[in-house]
């Protein structure tokens, strides 16, 4: 049932989930309940249908990590430790869009783990939900030296690796965390203070652009308008 590139922590419920469906299902054969039995084989069939729809994404994002290893295409390539690829639910309905790796991601070859990173774990906690439920990830998979703001042709070149990560793991909604991940992704120059606040559509999905964690560790005060925009995504996720 362990599908290679499926995180442990989904492969393991998946599994629990599976083992308790087959033993209400050999209780309800014991019972000769037939119309159970029916019911608990279409919930294995629908468990087994969705770990293999996880476990193909897994792979397809596993493939594009792979190949992208050594990446030279722009020259970040050179000056980078790790390539920063993304983590969390291959296919989950939120998927959390940052600028770049900083010095702590670029360390540990993961997204959002330093102050900022914690900022963001504790937004997606209060929103109800865990980091491993949600997909993390940057437009620019390396570091510009000193944190500096990415080129527009560093963009050029790395963006094609988003979209196909966009495109496998299919989310309802894409938070695209400050200026840049906004501005790049809704391909526009119009400031973050006006586009955060409503859905905008990135190839048919909502977007919800809102302030990076970064910014809200210098502005505090900006917090309670990135919890409207999470408050307008959960409600979104409702329906
Ligand atoms: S930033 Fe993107 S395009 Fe540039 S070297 Fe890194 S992975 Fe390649």
């Amino acid at each position: 049932m362990m599908a290679e590139g499926l995180s442990e922590a989904t492969a393991e419920a998946l599994l629990a989930e599976l083992i308790s469906t087959v033993k209400a299902l050999k209780n309800n054969i014991k019972s000769s309940d037939k119309f159970a039995v029916g019911l608990s084989l279409a919930k294995a069939e629908k468990t087994v249908r969705s770990a293999t729809v996880l476990s193909s994404a897994a792979a397809a994002l596993k493939e594009i990590q792979e190949g992208m290893a050594g990446c030279r295409l722009c020259a970040l390539g050179k000056t980078r430790r790790n390539i920063v690829f993304g983590e969390g639910n291959p296919r989950a309905q939120v998927v959390f869009v940052g600028e770049a790796p900083g010095a702590d991601e670029d360390e540990q070859g993961l997204p959002f783990v330093g102050r900022a990173g914690q900022l963001l774990t504790n937004i997606i906690k209060a929103m109800g939900m865990e980091r491993k439920n949600v997909y993390i990830c940057n437009i620019l998979k390396c570091r510009p030296p000193q944190n500096r703001n990415p080129l527009p042709e560093e963009i050029a070149a790395c963006e094609q690796f988003l979209k196909k990560q966009l495109l496998i793991i299919s989310p309802r909604i894409i938070c695209a965390l400050g200026t840049f991940a906004a501005k790049t992704l809704l391909g526009t120059e119009t400031p973050i203070t006006a586009l955060r606040g409503r859905f905008h559509s990135y190839e048919g999905i909502l977007l919800m652009p809102t302030y990076h964690p970064a910014y809200l560790l210098r502005n505090p005060a900006a917090k309670k308008f990135v919890w409207e925009d999470m408050q307008m995504i959960m409600k979104e996720l409702q329906n």
